[in-house]
């Protein structure tokens, strides 16, 4: 009944006790030690469940056990675990955890996300913009926010990117903005060994279906490699049945 017994390698337990988790949650406790074993995973898990942490266990554990090379510098990044979240604040959310977690284990997780952030880096920008359209006249102001707006986006890909070139094992991505990645030969999804499906429902509630079904076609073009699945979802609808039926085999499906 604690995460030292589960058999997750020192440099993870360290990190664990660093963020003073003690015991597993429900959904940690039965979810780890069915994807440890190599399984499939179907889990009902709601918002402060602890189920971040359920995945990202048993992905690091993975990665440091196979020991798998890294391409570092080049301009196409190879993931080998993928985490798709519905939103950019879910994302970032992800993010922050799962480097918490994989600290100092030479596990690197790398966050990206689409839309306008309205981050400190947009608020640095806008004012400089909007001086630049006021001294254009009048009729520029709202052309200020746009480019302001264009400007974040930028910034943010940019940045992104050159996270990619560092190098990643573990991708934390939203839909959209992976697909965007993938077309543009930034992102392959060849090598990936774990994919984590976060909120499913709210992802297909968001109209995420299309983009969702072109990842996983990616992962599973020759060679097919070997894949664990693991899908979290608050809800069941048949719209979540289906997916997990296309994309986990012979899954554990749990509910805590
Ligand atoms: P999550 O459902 O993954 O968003 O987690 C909800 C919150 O619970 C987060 O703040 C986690 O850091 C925290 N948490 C997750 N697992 C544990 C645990 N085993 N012990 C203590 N806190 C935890």
């Amino acid at each position: 009944n604690t995460f030292a017994e589960i058999d997750l390698g020192a440099g993870l337990n360290e990190n664990i006790r660093r963020c003073k988790y003690v015991k597993p949650t429900p959904v940690q406790r039965h979810a780890i030690p069915i994807v440890m074993a190599g399984r499939d995973l179907m889990a009902c898990a709601q918002t402060g469940s602890g189920k971040t942490a359920a995945f990202c266990f048993p992905i690091i554990n993975g990665i440091m056990r196979n020991q798998l090379p890294q391409r570092r510098g080049a301009r196409t990044a190879y993931p080998l675990a993928l985490i798709l979240s519905p939103t950019r604040e879910l994302s970032c959310q992800i993010h922050e955890e799962a480097k918490k977690f994989s600290n100092q284990t030479g596990v690197k997780v790398v966050v990206t996300y689409g839309g306008a952030p309205f981050n400190h880096q947009c608020y640095l920008i806008f004012p400089f913009v909007e001086l630049f359209c006021y001294s254009l006249g009048d009729d520029h102001i709202l052309s200020s926010v746009s480019i302001s707006l264009h400007l974040s986006k930028s910034i943010s890909f940019i940045s992104h990117l050159r996270d990619l070139e560092r190098g990643v094992d573990i991708l934390v991505a939203t839909p959209g903005r992976l697909v965007d990645m993938i077309e543009r030969g930034r992102i392959s999804l060849r090598m990936i060994k774990y994919l984590a499906l976060d909120e499913a429902d709210r992802m297909l509630d968001m109209g995420f279906e299309p983009q969702i079904r072109k990842i996983v076609e990616q992962m599973d073009m020759p060679p097919p490699g070997v894949r664990q699945t693991m899908l979290f979802s608050a809800t069941f609808p048949n719209e979540i049945q289906r997916l997990a039926s296309d994309f986990l085999s012979n899954y554990i499906f749990l509910a805590v």
